[in-house]
């Protein structure tokens, strides 16, 4: 949010915001996004909390929402149609439930899905329908009744014959939605931005033929008047609204504390991708009506219901640079260079735009604004240049010629679409090294994969086999690397930490002194116990020994008369590897052998990398989550939902000193 607490940045942020809510509203074409402006109201409302004599009363936090235009004919709502108020963090719903309980309430909560439409009126007498009708700006709306009765699922005629105002959310399926986009597109119009304002749209066209064509549908979750019916609760009142042939949402639940409110939430944005409409967040409502009426209302909210907003999917940033990177094979990759942004939890500065083609498909150019989502909810993806945002000082794209690493002119096969380096003495080609040091039968890091390792070379963070181990100081520049998040990056520098206490065999094999395998790594580790006896040995005491021949013991005298290996060598010593054999390194265990282990809770005798070596030298490994295949799962202190969850798998749980036991036996 902008620093800047200001009378002039106040009225900027109304402008702004009227501008916004006037293309939102009125002419169901909004400009920027959700975000966009939600950040923007949140930093108007920050102002005019610290300044209150300041606040405008055309300020858009007195104003509930849309405008009424003339078209339509007026309809005064008795009891006004408020807006909600957002949330958009664990934190902030707590301290809702908090003012709740504060104020001497212990009602139960009824959690509803934000359902991402328009709010509607509907007034029936006799059980007739007489009247739908907009929020508009919550006193005053519009008649939309002629429109409100193509929608199949209202009734036109309710169960009982009764006088009866209820409210609710019309929207568009995600189905149809993407039906008359594609239609649209067809014709060469602009698509609909999104189901709400499509639905808006829709739902204010004059002629009721084209508003019945859009397919409408509709969900009812308020009653104004509960008391005329004897109805007490929220819950009650869905339940009477449904047995009157309204469409309630089947995902309503009653909840009882914050816990289940955040089970709630979790659960349904897990499942939002699947539902046929889409939702924005979750509504959360005091359930016993005598509390909502005593917590009452702000001027455009009530204080008994909030709405949990999802955190957005796609965001706008801007392109700030394209860069190419060199694999371990030489392809070249061009890189979105983002203004860092946070998406669904993690900060994306970079993106990967696979090949020349895939540029220029998108048509991006340098210094564009542009849309990210996570595909597949991990990786960072560009979807699409906002060309509307174009100022005329953007760059258009240009594929390079030579390699960025060692110049070499870049070539490409018949047929494919990457370019690669064909130099095989690019440095790029280093990679392969590292990721051959950081293996699994060498040092062993887990997290370091391919991709990975060329994303640290590709951006200097490792030019040198110990520069792996200088990864701990840049912590912070690693979380920013495209879906390398926070718990990710710690995983991987633990892993890192925990390589440094390998037996030398490892490292030696790892080193990639030429014809040194796995078996020949471990002959030399026993018979010479430390790197500084081998790095002195001769070539005929090397011949000696079994196993080890005189091309073997060539290569390792050659390797260690060799300036730049006794440096990677001296500089990993600083760094605090073990450079000692250790003695017969597995000492396998039946219990453990190539079995799956998680570890849930605080151990007291060992710390986590303890237990991990020690699970992995007795040959098992160790996961970060429970599922069928888990062997056992270790328990500390205050242990967390792992341990929940491995009951309800009948998993084996040990205790820390059982773990003890069975790994010394
Ligand atoms: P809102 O969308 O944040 O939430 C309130 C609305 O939620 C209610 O009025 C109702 O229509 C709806 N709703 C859906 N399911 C519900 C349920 N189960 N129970 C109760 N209500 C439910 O508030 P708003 O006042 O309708 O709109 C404001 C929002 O519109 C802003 O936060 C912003 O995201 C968006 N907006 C965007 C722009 C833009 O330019 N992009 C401009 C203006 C407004």
């Amino acid at each position: 949010m902008e620093n800047n607490i200001t009378k002039e940045r106040m009225n900027y942020l109304i402008k702004i915001l009227n501008d916004a809510s006037y293309d939102y509203y009125v002419l169901d074409d909004p400009k920027i996004t959700d975000q966009e402006y939600d950040a923007y109201y949140r930093e108007l409302e920050t102002i005019e909390k610290l300044h209150p004599e300041w606040v405008l009363d055309t300020s858009p936090t007195k104003k509930v929402g849309g405008e009424v235009i003339d078209e339509f004919k007026k309809v005064e709502h008795t009891i006004p149609m408020l807006s909600l108020g957002d949330v958009f963090n664990e934190d902030e719903i707590v301290d809702f439930l908090q003012r709740i309980e504060n104020s001497g309430i212990s009602s139960n909560y009824v959690c509803e899905l934000k359902i991402d439409g328009l709010s509607v009126s509907l007034k029936y007498e006799k059980g007739i329908l007489v009247q739908g009708a907009t929020r508009g700006n919550g006193v005053v709306g519009e008649d939309i009744t002629h429109n409100v009765k193509t929608i199949k699922s209202i009734p036109l005629k309710l169960k009982q014959p009764l006088d009866i105002e209820v409210r609710g959310e019309i929207y568009m399926s995600k189905k149809t939605l993407e039906k008359i986009n594609k239609e649209r597109i067809s014709k060469g119009e602009k698509p609909l931005q999104n189901p709400r304002n499509a639905a808006a749209g829709s739902i204010r066209q004059l002629d009721s033929k084209v508003a019945a064509k859009r397919n409408l549908d509709a969900f009812l979750y308020h009653l104004p008047n509960p008391e005329d019916f004897g109805i007490k609760t929220h819950h009650e009142a869905l339940e009477f609204m449904k047995s009157l042939g309204f469409k309630t949402n089947p995902n309503n639940r009653i909840v009882k504390n914050i816990n289940e409110v955040m089970a709630y939430i979790h659960e349904k944005g897990e499942i939002r991708k699947d539902l046929p409409y889409d939702i924005d967040g979750v509504v959360i409502k005091v359930d016993n009506l005598k509390d909502q009426q005593t917590l009452g209302f702000t001027a455009r909210t009530p204080r008994w219901a909030i709405a949990y907003k999802f955190p957005a999917e796609e965001v706008l940033t801007k392109l700030n640079d394209i860069l190419f990177t060199v694999g371990r094979t030489g392809k070249i990759t061009p890189n979105a260079i983002l203004d860092p942004v946070q998406l669904m939890g993690s900060t994306i500065s970079r993106a990967t735009l696979h090949n020349e083609d895939y540029v220029i498909k998108k048509g991006l150019m340098i210094h564009d604004t542009v849309s990210i989502r996570k595909a597949g909810d991990v990786i960072p993806e560009v979807v699409e240049a906002k060309i509307e945002r174009r100022t005329g000082k953007e760059i258009p794209f240009k594929m390079i010629t030579n390699c960025p690493i060692c110049d070499a002119k870049l070539i490409k096969k018949e047929g494919e679409v990457d370019y690669y380096c064909p130099n095989p003495n690019c440095p790029a080609r280093h990679i392969e090294s590292f990721i051959h040091f950081v293996s699994r039968p060498a040092m062993n890091i887990d997290g370091l994969g391919d991709r990975l390792m060329e994303d640290l070379y590709n951006f200097k963070f490792i030019s040198t086999i110990p520069d792996i181990y200088r990864l701990s100081s840049k912590k912070d520049d690693l979380t920013k690397l495209e879906g390398y998040g926070e718990k990710s990056v710690t995983n991987l520098l633990n892993a890192i930490e925990v390589s440094k206490s390998n037996s030398l065999e490892r490292l030696l094999f790892g080193l990639g002194i030429k014809n040194v395998g796995k078996e020949k790594a471990k002959i030399l580790a026993k018979t010479y116990k430390t790197i500084d006896n081998l790095s002195k040995a001769k070539y005929d005491e090397l011949v000696e020994i079994p196993d080890i021949g005189p091309i073997i013991a060539k290569n390792i005298v050659d390797y260690f008369s060799n300036e730049d290996n006794l440096k990677i060598i001296e500089e990993l010593k600083e760094l605090g590897l073990n450079m000692e054999y250790i003695g017969e390194e597995l000492k396998l265990n039946e219990d453990f052998l190539d079995k799956s282990f998680v570890l849930t809770g605080t151990l007291t005798k060992l710390t986590r990398d303890e237990a991990k070596a020690l699970i992995e030298n007795a040959g098992g490994k160790t996961v970060g989550s429970v599922s069928k295949k888990t062997y056992a799962v270790i328990v500390g202190d205050n242990p967390g939902s792992k341990y929940d969850k491995a009951k309800s798998l009948n998993i084996p749980i040990w205790t820390e000193e059982e773990f003890l036991e069975k790994i010394t036996s």
